[in-house]
């Protein structure tokens, strides 16, 4: 037995060691890791929260869907928990670490094939420890005229993973799960089930319709803990002839409503093919310049500080993002068009502005946001509100509150999706200071609850927060949710405490 084991619930140290030597003999013995060294990247949970809480007991790093079925069976009769990851760097929502302590990560970052690019239907299949780098090296080898669309953290992290969380990104394919097409599963048991047309014996169709026949289940293997996603589906957007990114400045900080206002309408038209990010301008003040540097005092830096300091950046206190895509004909009228919009309402553009997100550029820029106070505490918070301006002001303002009571600051990027805004909040922090640790937990809980007390869902959670949040959907929701959870894992082998969802 190694030193210092954390056992699973439940689970003696002889059946441990008996699951281990049995899981080696499934995928090797180079490829079972269970010494707390071998352990150290799986624990870096980034978010404010105690470590030990979720301390896994190993990790598997099984090779093909074989080494998965083999996995399961041993772990299902000793009854070992698994938390399944693709590229594990879940960060700011937990990185790789399970929603409890002592379960045994599977690790499928050596799954890495991509099997299928097509580009007459611009579909991929890819396995789950494809990086989204890994993919852009591959279209960029075969000359392919496809767009990746990817989140802030491209290059590190993978499109399985970050689908299966329902991530997002930000050209016209930005919502991942809708632009995924068709999973293999591998179920607790050890069955393998293709979703959509993937079941169909010989079908061709697999990668180009999502529903095939009867209930649509893509759905069910997300936020989840139903099965193990060992191939998925993507369709990838054909380059457009061109492009334009635009910027538009309100300088006001009540600019936020107007902005809102202007932007819904235009995405629902779909003059705006992809989703409006307006960062703040304490997001924004992050890519230039350190906390430090502005303010000394306690509690949050105080509006005005930000507001000043932003303006001599060309920052304003509210920073509206979007792009048109096509041909240099279709950018014309449509450029015509937002300009009118967004200059009535009181916006200030930049109408050649360069945002590689937007355009297929993978870098690392996004990371900036963390320089802002230093020592790399992140945990993310999306509450969905409708896209009206009222709301994004009231999300605002109920943000700004709660962050203030915790001496926080309010670092925002509300993103008008389409009918739905997002109002992505970042609560950084030094996590090696105990204190702010416990100051950003504290917070999180508190705005977390203040969010979801105002109608406000959050829509994504980190493993700090899921039984939090899935109580706020209510006790008919985690009915339904254990349901299917005993249907298709009786044993709660895979993921206990994923999405709040427990046997
Ligand atoms: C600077 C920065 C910017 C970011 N920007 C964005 C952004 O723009 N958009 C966004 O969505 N996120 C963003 N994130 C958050 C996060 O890092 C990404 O979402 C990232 O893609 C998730 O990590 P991953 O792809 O490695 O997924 P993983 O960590 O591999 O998976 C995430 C979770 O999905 C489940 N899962 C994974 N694989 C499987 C499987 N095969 N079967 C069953 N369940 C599975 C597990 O519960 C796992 O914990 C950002 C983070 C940072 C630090």
């Amino acid at each position: 037995m190694p030193s210092r084991t954390v056992l699973p619930a439940g689970v003696s140290s002889t059946s441990f060691a008996r699951a281990l030597g049995e899981l080696r003999e499934v995928v090797g013995a180079a490829y079972v890791l269970a010494d707390r060294d071998e352990l150290a990247p799986y624990e870096k949970i980034m978010i404010p929260a105690a470590e030990d809480d979720y301390e896994p007991s190993g990790a598997i790093l099984p090779a093909s869907v074989e080494h998965v079925q083999g996995v399961l069976a041993v772990c299902s009769k000793y009854k070992v928990p698994l938390w399944p990851i693709s590229t594990g760097r879940n960060f700011g929502y937990g990185s790789a670490a399970p929603a409890t302590r002592g379960q045994l990560i599977l690790d499928l970052k050596r799954m890495d094939r991509i099997l299928e690019v097509d580009p007459v239907l611009c579909t991929a299949l890819v396995e789950p420890g494809v990086t989204y780098q890994q993919l852009q090296d591959h279209l960029k080898e075969h000359n392919s005229a496809l767009w990746l669309d990817f989140p802030g953290d491209g290059p590190l992290v993978g499109p399985v993973g970050n689908t299966l969380e329902r991530g997002t990104g930000s050209t016209p394919y930005a919502d991942h799960l809708a632009h995924a097409c068709g999973m293999e599963v591998v179920l607790a048991d050890g069955r393998v089930l293709r979703t959509g047309m993937g079941s169909l014996p010989g079908s061709a169709s697999w990668q180009v319709f999502k529903y095939g026949y009867g209930p649509y289940l893509d759905g069910l293997f997300t936020q989840s803990n139903f099965g193990i996603v060992t191939k998925l589906g993507l369709w990838l957007m054909p380059a457009p002839a061109a492009y334009r990114t635009l910027l538009v400045r309100y300088w006001d900080d009540q600019g936020l409503a107007a902005a809102v206002e202007t932007a819904r309408p235009l995405r629902l038209s779909g003059t705006i093919p992809n989703p409006c990010r307006l960062s703040n301008a304490t997001l924004m003040l992050t890519e230039v310049m350190r906390r430090a540097e502005l303010f000394q005092g306690s509690g949050p830096v105080p509006n005005d500080a930000i507001f000043a300091a932003a303006r001599q950046h060309g920052i304003a206190p509210w920073n509206l993002t979007f792009s048109l895509y096509g041909t240099l004909e279709q950018i014309g009228p449509s450029l015509d068009i937002v300009t009118r919009a967004f200059e009535s309402s009181g916006g200030e553009i930049v109408s050649d502005y360069h945002d590689g997100s937007q355009s297929n550029e993978l870098n690392l820029s996004s990371f900036g946001l963390l320089n802002w106070v230093g020592g790399g505490g992140l945990a993310w918070l999306a509450p969905v509100s409708p896209a009206r301006g009222g709301d994004a002001i009231r999300q605002r303002d109920i943000a700004r509150t709660v962050l203030a009571m915790h001496g926080m600051d309010y670092l925002a990027v509300p993103t008008v999706c389409g009918r739905d805004l997002h109002h992505l909040t970042a609560l950084v922090f030094d996590y090696g200071d105990l204190q702010a640790r416990q100051r950003a937990k504290d917070c999180l809980r508190d705005l977390a609850a203040a969010f979801t007390d105002n109608g406000y869902g959050l829509h994504r959670a980190g493993i700090g927060l899921m039984d939090q949040v899935a109580r706020s959907y209510g006790a008919i929701r985690r009915d339904v949710n254990r349901a299917l959870k005993r249907a298709l894992d009786p044993n709660g082998i895979l993921a206990p405490g994923k999405s709040g969802i427990h046997r």
